[in-house]
């Protein structure tokens, strides 16, 4: 089955974001202690992340059930980098489908 989206997984981004601001603090205490050369390669290899390099948290999600007066949601998701996953279904009862049709109300 093919995913209903990908979306950015939220753990592998706050993951880059914490080695990006990790090496930022490595990089400021090692400055003029390693050959400046090195520290100015590593300062330009430490980009901030990007979100969008991120996109690997496969949604599957389908909504059903109106015709019965249940709408049932199921979801699942999963990153396959970091194992990150959740799924679940809930049913909802689609309120007022018992009430008496008055009159002047529409039909
Ligand atoms: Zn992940």
């Amino acid at each position: 089955m093919s995913a209903s989206n990908i979306a950015v997984c939220p753990r592998c981004l706050l993951r880059a974001q914490d080695a990006h601001q990790a090496e930022v603090k490595v990089l400021v205490t090692a400055y003029g202690t390693i050959p400046a050369e090195e520290w100015a390669a590593r300062v330009h290899a430490n980009r901030p992340p990007e979100p969008r390099q991120f996109r690997m948290f496969a949604e599957y999600y389908e909504i059903s059930g109106a015709e019965t007066g249940t709408v049932t949601v199921d979801y699942g998701a999963k990153c396959e980098t970091c194992g990150l996953e959740l799924s679940f279904r809930n049913k909802y009862r689609i309120p007022g489908i018992d009430t008496p049709v008055r009159r002047g109300d529409p039909s």
